[in-house]
């Protein structure tokens, strides 16, 4: 079966959610450099896929601040859902923030978590986790700094594996304020592996990561 691609502009303060079968890609790229914006599915567990990823990459129950490709996400259950293929730019694939929700916004425009949880057709409250791209971050004893600005160039993204079939949601942020982020859009492309599962997309694959 053929392969094709379909390419979504998902605008400022806005999201918009996709069905996905094992074998799919996403790839989400900010065509000017602008800003980013959150990602997430139904049971996406970020604490769970810190301390996952922590554990492979240091055999200690450490938490790491960000995906890197070769890296997958995981479910409530445990279960890898995506793995991050690729990664290109300054800003990083951050696991760490819950998204922005209206209450943070004097004018209480929708955030991330509201534009997510209303486009995969869940309460807010049932938002398990949250995948923030292209920010930037610093680190220290004291607090995991992030949003703390990034430059950004025409053409940055990153793009999912799809390892179980799921739906899931991009938004591109409404915030104005993040240092580095100007107001744009981002645009997100399926790649429709026509139902043919590529080797190691299948269900078991990232198992150990
Ligand atoms: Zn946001």
């Amino acid at each position: 079966m053929a392969m094709t691609e379909v390419t979504t502009e998902v605008a400022h303060g806005t999201a918009a959610s996709f069905d996905l079968a094992a074998g799919d890609s996403i790839r989400i790229e900010t065509p000017d450099g602008a800003q980013g914006g959150d990602f997430s599915f139904p049971g996406f567990d970020q604490a769970l896929t810190r301390n996952k990823l922590g554990w492979k990459r240091f055999g200690q129950p450490w938490l790491v601040y960000a995906a890197e490709p070769g890296d997958s996400l995981f479910d409530v259950d445990g279960n890898p859902v995506f793995e991050l293929t690729a990664r290109e730019g300054e800003g990083i694939a951050d696991i760490m923030y819950p998204g922005c929700w209206d209450e943070v916004y004097a004018d209480r425009r929708p955030g991330c978590q509201d534009l997510i949880s209303a486009a995969l057709g869940l309460e807010r409250r049932d938002l398990t986790g949250m995948l923030s791209f292209f920010v930037g971050y610093s680190a220290d004893d004291i607090a995991y700094r992030g949003l703390a600005g990034v430059d950004l160039k025409p053409g940055d993204n990153l793009e999912f594996r799809v390892i179980r079939a799921t739906n899931c949601a991009v938004s591109t942020c409404p915030d104005l304020d993040i240092p580095g982020w100007r107001k744009g859009h981002l645009l997100v492309t399926i790649r429709d592996a026509g139902g043919e599962i590529p080797p190691g997309a299948g269900p078991e694959a990232g198992a150990g990561n």
